[in-house]
């Protein structure tokens, strides 16, 4: 039997990054619209404004960031090291995130309270594809969060990993992957909330909180 398998076609010189928003460079989801091109992101500032961005290399913030306008991130296969640091979509804001590589993700590190993303006030978080992750560590936290999203905003996942781990164990306040305080949330295809923790845990944790009037 002849195996026939072309090389994998010399990754072009081509000094443009363009491929669908959700990542592929084959889509044919018609809902998707064209391809886009990125541009690159190797610097982080505390606004992110309209554009598509891919990163170029792994970058950690080392402040909030607030997506201003409508933001695709393509990870690129890189990771964005968040620290404690939050990511806030709200307003009209939009933040679209894809990985066309495989390993990318966004990584928030946090000994105490927050999330690493936050939707708040109409904001929109779509993500395509690619791992969001909070790593909590200690046991102190007045609410740990991977995405916390609020009334009247939206959040969709596909073909994503989204994750908690905490080291805290009997918690007295909320602890979960995603915290939904209403606003509409979307899983789809391929999509994995995942939470994992020390211990017992109290109402308001786990991968999914839903409360309010949430949908
Ligand atoms: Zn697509
Ligand atoms: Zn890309």
């Amino acid at each position: 039997m002849v195996i026939s398998m072309l090389p994998a076609a010399a990754v072009a010189s081509a000094p443009g990054h363009s491929h669908c928003v959700c990542g592929k460079t084959d889509c044919t989801d018609t809902e998707h619209g064209a391809a886009a091109d990125f541009q690159s992101l190797s610097t982080l500032n505390s606004t992110l404004n309209s554009g598509h961005y891919y990163l170029s290399d792994n970058v950690t913030a080392d402040t909030d960031i607030t997506i201003s306008g409508d933001v695709t991130l393509c990870l690129n296969g890189k990771t964005l090291s968040m620290g404690d640091n939050t990511i806030t979509v709200s307003g009209n804001a939009v933040l679209t995130i894809c990985d066309c590589g495989t390993l990318g993700a966004i990584i928030g590190n946090n000994s105490g309270s927050g999330s690493l993303i936050s939707v708040t006030d109409g904001g929109t978080l779509q993500v395509n594809s690619g791992t969001l992750s909070m790593e909590h560590t200690g046991s102190n936290s007045q609410g740990i969060h991977t995405v916390n999203l609020s009334a009247g905003s939206s959040c969709s996942f596909t073909n994503c990993t989204v994750s908690l781990t905490t080291e805290m164990s009997g918690f007295s306040y909320s602890a979960s992957t995603v915290y939904q305080e209403g606003g509409s949330l979307t899983a789809g295809e391929n999509a994995k909330i995942s939470f994992r923790s020390a211990g017992l845990q109290t109402t308001g944790s786990g991968a999914l909180c839903a409360t309010g009037s949430s949908r």
